[in-house]
């Protein structure tokens, strides 16, 4: 067994979803499934988080909804990125809910015929959505065409800082567009908080959470289960004498009669090259030290105190020990993009007690 074995248990996903959903109190819990589940999996994630109850997700892309569409039939498929050019006609055909983002997307969304779709105000992240300033004209021009609309949302840009006054300055802004476009459309339900924004209190959750990190197991959401597992195989092992350079540019030198273990992964499966002497992996409880850099497929690390070792002796990457914030904290990211690097060349497992 020599490809290192990502295990993604679909049971802590449901369980974190179930948590969120009865946190979020008289809201709905949708799911931010984009990016392939952040990097786990749409067909199995979507699968689970349906199975248990989920019924609003939200993707990027069109493509993106393409593919979910043909997982879940009848879920509520959101597309975050609205209509590039001509998407229009193919988000209709897909019965994708398309999130139109300018008076620009509204008006491709009519001229591919309308129907249901949500609209994304730009409260004051200045990424996606409807200026304030915008929002009069469009709703005098293209009223009849956001009649259909069924969710006004919005996105938070410091929602993982609780204290920061961005938050509340978003939500009053969100406050005062949502009267103009329920002038319009009267059904549309509201939309504010990802994760972070669930967590904030009941101020900021209207009718529907969508929540991404929290499901796999990340901060903001602290009491989330961990989700993912991550162990290598050793390849080969080596001793070497003091002063004895280890990988590429002989950037680490061996200061002791030191034995370094080869791993078969690397930067090219998420295992960034900024970890290089940067962290640890853990042997059975306890840590052992990076060795020099990280190259493309493998790694290599200082097992001189972990006499045990041997190429049978599986390490753990990401785990109990370590889980996805902490290395991203060594890798100075975050959560997010740790899971979402991970890479297609793992062997991956899917723990869900009603598939095995
Ligand atoms: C990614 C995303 C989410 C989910 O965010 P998390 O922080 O992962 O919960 C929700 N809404 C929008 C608009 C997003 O882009």
């Amino acid at each position: 067994m020599i490809a290192p074995v990502l295990t993604i248990d679909l049971d802590a996903i449901v369980r974190n979803w179930r948590a969120l959903d009865r946190l979020s109190g008289m809201a709905e819990t949708g799911a931010a499934v984009k990016a392939d589940a952040y990097g786990l999996g749409l067909e199995p994630v979507a699968g689970a988080l349906f199975g248990a109850g989920c019924r609003h997700f939200f993707v990027a892309t069109l493509d993106e909804g393409i593919a979910l569409r043909a997982i879940l039939p009848t879920a509520a498929i959101h597309i975050l990125n609205g209509i590039q050019g001509d998407e229009g006609g193919e988000a209709r055909a897909q019965g994708l809910i398309p999130c139109l983002n300018a008076p620009r997307q509204v008006t491709a969304w009519r001229q591919a015929g309308g129907g249901p779709c949500a609209l994304q105000l730009d409260t004051g992240m200045a990424r996606l959505g409807v200026q304030p300033g915008d929002l009069a004209t469009l709703l005098r021009d293209e009223g009849e065409t956001l009649a259909e609309c069924g969710l006004i949302m919005s996105h938070l840009a410091c929602a993982d800082a609780p204290d920061h006054p961005q938050n509340a300055a978003q939500r009053l802004a969100f406050d005062g567009m949502i009267p103009l476009v329920k002038a319009v459309a009267p059904a549309a339900r509201l939309s504010l908080a990802a994760t972070g924004g669930t967590l904030l209190g009941r101020d900021y959750r209207y009718d529907l959470v969508r929540c991404g990190i929290g499901l796999y197991g990340g901060l903001p959401f602290a009491d989330a289960e961990p989700v993912v597992t991550l162990t290598a195989p050793v390849i080969q092992i080596r001793d070497l004498p003091a002063g004895a350079p280890v990988g590429y540019g002989a950037s680490w030198t061996a200061t002791r009669p030191s034995r370094i273990a080869t791993l078969p992964l690397g930067y090219a499966d998420g295992f960034h090259r900024c970890l290089s002497s940067a962290t640890s992996v853990w042997i059975e409880g306890r840590p052992a030290p990076l060795a020099g850099r990280v190259s493309m497929d493998l790694l290599t690390i200082d097992v001189t105190d972990h006499p045990g070792v041997t190429e049978s002796t599986p390490i753990e990457i990401i785990g109990p020990n370590r889980g996805i914030d902490a290395l991203a904290t060594d890798a100075k990211t975050i959560g997010y993009e740790v899971l979402t690097a991970l890479g297609t060349r793992y062997r991956r497992r899917y723990k869900d007690a009603n598939r095995n």
